[in-house]
């Protein structure tokens, strides 16, 4: 189908192919997460999260299994070639090196398990900074249902070496999808509590990284208008994408809503990627998506002073 926009700022055109058609490119699914692209192979990983199944994608190669085990959800690459992936089932962040071969990095904060790690960046400094919502362990759909032994649900950072993660913010009802600003300064945690918890945020708040906390809250940086902010991409322009109710939406560094993607269905996730950086995969319930945009996703990033 034709991809339909609703454009809220003339600058939103110069993001987007007019006439671009959305791809289907995989279906059949419960609940699609955590598309990665992978550079070098040409290749998008993903996961049906309550099918417990992993997929790769490639242009003209199409889809095939790859895996199964962890109810795996969000995941992104390090700067060792590492793909870090969020297992809701164990209940852990796992490395995976490029032969297969696959650390545990964390498992534990406090004494307690971790709920059941959603989404996971790589900062600057080389830490690993991931959410740790409930999702995992409200229902045995997507988990295994289990009591929480967290005092709240966490953004954590994974310093380089560490094995446990440190307690950046506990004050946001289901952090979920997270990202950085093109230059590692700021950082987005989108809030999807109002999935289970009426009255709480479809928000996606902005945090500065630095000073004696390590980081500060700068407040809500955009509250969504239709569904949730699930997962979260950050263009090389630094505007910031966001998986939505009716597609996905669009927001400028400001916070001010630039478009939409308008699709017949809401998103879980979605990133940038294929061979020219030039197509947003999304991924809905039962569908993976592709559109051609005219943005590429962040690559760059200069180290936080
Ligand atoms: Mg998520």
């Amino acid at each position: 189908m034709t991809g339909r926009y609703r454009i809220d700022q003339p600058c939103f055109e110069a993001l987007i192919v007019a006439g671009a058609e959305v791809e289907c490119l995989h279906e059949g699914c419960l609940w699609l997460e955590g598309p990665l692209w992978l550079e070098e192979s040409r290749q998008l990983l993903f996961s049906d999260v309550p099918n417990d199944r992993v997929f790769r994608w490639s242009p003209g190669g199409g889809v095939a299994a790859v895996s199964q085990g962890g109810f795996q959800n969000g995941r992104t690459r390090d700067r060792h070639g590492r793909v870090i992936v969020c297992e809701q089932g164990p209940r852990r962040l796992v490395a995976v090196e490029p032969d297969g071969a696959r650390t545990v990095l964390a498992t534990h904060h406090a004494g307690g398990r971790l709920n059941s790690p959603n989404d996971v960046v790589e900062a600057v400094d080389g830490s690993l900074w991931f959410t740790d919502p409930d999702y995992g362990t409200l229902s045995d759909y997507e988990g295994h249902r289990a009591p929480s032994e967290q005092a709240a649900c966490h953004v954590f950072r994974l310093a380089p070496g560490a094995t446990e993660p440190q307690a950046m913010v506990g004050t946001m009802v289901k952090p979920n999808g997270l990202a950085f600003t093109p230059d590692g300064r700021w950082l987005y945690v989108a809030d999807s509590g109002a999935s289970h918890v009426p009255g709480t945020p479809a928000e996606i708040r902005r945090f500065r990284l630095g000073g004696d906390a390590g980081i500060a809250d700068d407040g809500v940086f955009a509250t969504l208008d239709c569904g949730l902010p699930d997962g979260i991409a950050v263009d090389e322009r630094g505007n910031v994408w966001s998986s939505a109710g009716d597609g996905v939406h669009c927001f400028a560094p400001d916070g001010g809503l630039l478009g939409k993607i308008l699709l017949e269905c809401a998103t879980s996730n979605l990133c940038f990627g294929g061979p020219s950086n030039d197509q947003l995969f999304m991924t809905t319930a039962k569908r993976l998506l592709a559109l051609r945009v005219a943005v590429g996703g962040s690559r760059t990033a200069v180290a936080v002073p």
